[in-house]
Order: structure tokens, then C-alpha cells, then sequence
């Protein structure tokens, strides 16, 4: 164990909001923006559409992205300090949480054909390996994981048979790992960026619809930083940090749908998991509680090595700016409120 200290608990985890353009479906129908974000101040403020001269609602994280925001804006400011402290050592897990088209992907991933829409996950890429390529006396070996959550059970996405369910298994020595997950050596940006695609393409074989999965699984892309040093006393050390990237499930209430059977036990599970996760991030924040509730989900005993602790964790909370998901919004700024 590390004895450094990491200051109060709450700065160890950060919740931002990040609110995505008005789209072309939501311009053609003429929704009324009800989202209002002060980057200054670090507020959102929200209008109810159906009581208008109604207050709005306003809410303060340690940092908001407006619908102007860059990727690098995220990244530089919200991101790259939770990165080096992998690369010191540390643990750590940067979340996307919100309704489904919210831009959680969009966030995390970005898109493929624009260096300036790369999302957290290229970002860090570009981060880590650059970081590697300019140490002198350092040995670095980088690993990677991807998998994913879905209906509870966990699925290898860098396994040929994705179908396999992995089992959660825990010893004093490794604490809570997932057995037989697949760890892939990446030498460089190349390589790691080849591993990313071969993962997001194993996310959506077997189903018609790509969002429709992704907005019910938890998607984990686990970057492990071992690094090698001589010390002073002419013993070699290492240290090892976990990077977790995380895209939620989408936190929409299934149940408005009115699904039912297996759809609705699956909303369940992702409702359960998403409420654990919260429970866990509040319990952090407030530094009081001296039980975290880690056990309660698959998603927080897995991870429960890289939130808390001297781990550091950010929160994206992802909103639309416009009247048709009033409701799914305020949700999640409540949640994200919550968190912090
Ligand atoms: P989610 O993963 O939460 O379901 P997506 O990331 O797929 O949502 O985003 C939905 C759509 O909105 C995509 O077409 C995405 O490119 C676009 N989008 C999301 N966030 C932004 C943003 N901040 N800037 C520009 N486009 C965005
Ligand atoms: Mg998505």
C-alpha cells in the first residue's frame, strides 16, 4: 500500500456535465432548449418546459462542457490529470454516465475520422505512449482489456468467443479480477488503436442494431501501465496504475417502454448496476462512510480496486439541451449531484 496522500476524499473524485449540441431531429421538430451551462461558474441550469416563468433548476459540478465544448477541452482539463497519476502508479476510472444519445460514446470514443473528435479513450492513447516514448529510465509495459457487461454477465471483447461468460472470481494476493480475461501486450499507439477496434467491432456482432446493445451493456476498456525502474539502491522497482474507461449503460428508465419478460429483467439489472454505482460514488464523496457498498453490483466489485482508495475517478454525465427529454435530464443531474 501507497502511503501517499491524495488530500480530501472528495477531490480524489470529480463529476462533470457535459450537454451535446441540438440535433438535426430535434432542429426539424423545433424543441425548446431548457439547458443553460455556465462554464465559468461550473452550472447547469434547467427549465421545466411545462410550467414556463418556472425557476430554474441550477446545479454545480467541478467542471461543465457546453454544446461548444472540444474534445481536448475535456480531455486536457477534466481527464489528462487522472492519466498521469495512472502512469505514477495509481489507479483510476473515467465514467460516462447518461441517457442513451447523450454522446457517452461519443465521449468516450469519439469518431474514428477526425483527429479532433477523438474521445477520452484515443486521447489517452496518444497520452500514455508519448508519455512512454519521452522517459529515459523507465521500462514501460502497457496491457489491454476490453469487456463488457451485459445483462450481468461478463463477455470477453478481445476473445474470439465473445459468448463465453466470465466469472468474477477474488484472492488475497490479486484481489477481484475476472478469470480468463484476455490481456493484450500493445507496443504503441498503433497497436493499442487496432485492439480499441477489434473490441468495438466484437461489441456489436449478433445484434441488428449497434445502439441497441450498447445502451443496455457496460463497455470496460482497461488499460494496465507497468513500469520498471532502477531505484537508487540499485533495485529494480516497479509500480503498476489500472486506467478504467467506462460506457455506461444508458441510465434512460426502461420501464417507460413498457417492456416486459426478459426486457424488463435486463432494464432491472441496468437500473440495479447504475444505482450501486451511484451509492458507491456518494459514499466516496462523502468521505464519512467508512463501509462502501462495493459488493452490491458487478460493475463496482470489479472496479472497486480503481474507485477509492488513492484512486481518482471522474463522472461524465452526458444531457441533451433540448424540451423532449426534460425528465431523463434532470434525472441525471440529480444523479450527478448526487455523486458530488
Ligand atoms: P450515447 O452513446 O450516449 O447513446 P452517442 O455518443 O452515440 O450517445 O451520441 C449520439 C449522437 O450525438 C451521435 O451522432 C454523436 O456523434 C452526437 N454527439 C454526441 N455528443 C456530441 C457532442 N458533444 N458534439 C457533437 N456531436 C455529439
Ligand atoms: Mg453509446
Amino acid at each position: 500500500p501507497r502511503s501517499m496522500s491524495v488530500g480530501k476524499k472528495s477531490e480524489a473524485v470529480k463529476v462533470v456535465v457535459r450537454c451535446r449540441p441540438v440535433n438535426k431531429k430535434e432542429e426539424a421538430m423545433s424543441h425548446e432548449k431548457i439547458v443553460e451551462v455556465d462554464v465559468k461558474l461550473g452550472q447547469v441550469s434547467i427549465h421545466n418546459p411545462k410550467t414556463p416563468g418556472s425557476l430554474m433548476k441550477t446545479f454545480t459540478f467541478d467542471a461543465v462542457y457546453d454544446t461548444a465544448s472540444k474534445q481536448s477541452d475535456l480531455y486536457d482539463y477534466s481527464c489528462k490529470p487522472l492519466i498521469d497519476s495512472v502512469l505514477l502508479g495509481f489507479n483510476g476510472t473515467i465514467f460516462a454516465y447518461g441517457q442513451t444519445g447523450t454522446g457517452k460514446t461519443y465521449t468516450m470514443q469519439g469518431l474514428p475520422t477526425d483527429p479532433e473528435k477523438r474521445g477520452v479513450i484515443p486521447n489517452s492513447f496518444q497520452h500514455i505512449f508519448t508519455h512512454i516514448s519521452r522517459s529515459q529510465n523507465q521500462q514501460y509495459l502497457v496491457r489491454v482489456s476490453y469487456l463488457e457487461i451485459y445483462q450481468d454477465e461478463i463477455r470477453d471483447l478481445l476473445c474470439k468467443d465473445n459468448n463465453k461468460k466470465l466469472e468474477l472470481k477474488e484472492n488475497p494476493e490479486q484481489g477481484v479480477y475476472v478469470k480468463d480475461l484476455s490481456s493484450v501486450v500493445t507496443k504503441n499507439i498503433k497497436e493499442i488503436e487496432h485492439v480499441m477496434n477489434l473490441g468495438n467491432q466484437s461489441r456489436s456482432v449478433g445484434f441488428t442494431k449497434m445502439n441497441e446493445r450498447s445502451s443496455r451493456s457496460h463497455a470496460v476498456f482497461v488499460i494496465t501501465i507497468e513500469c520498471s525502474e532502477m531505484g537508487v539502491d540499485g533495485e529494480e522497482h516497479i509500480r503498476v496504475g489500472k486506467l478504467n474507461m467506462v460506457d455506461l449503460a444508458g441510465s434512460e428508465r426502461q420501464s417507460k417502454t413498457g417492456v416486459q419478460g426478459l426486457r424488463f429483467k435486463e432494464a432491472a439489472k441496468i437500473n440495479l448496476s447504475l444505482c450501486a454505482l451511484g451509492n458507491v460514488i456518494s459514499a466516496l464523496v462523502d468521505g464519512k462512510n467508512s463501509h462502501i457498498p462495493y459488493r452490491d453490483s458487478k460493475l463496482t466489485r470489479l472496479l472497486q480496486d480503481s474507485l477509492g482508495g488513492n484512486s481518482k475517478t471522474v463522472m461524465v454525465a452526458t444531457i441533451g439541451p433540448t424540451s423532449c427529454h426534460y425528465e431523463e435530464t434532470l434525472t441525471t443531474l440529480r444523479f450527478a449531484n448526487r455523486a458530488k
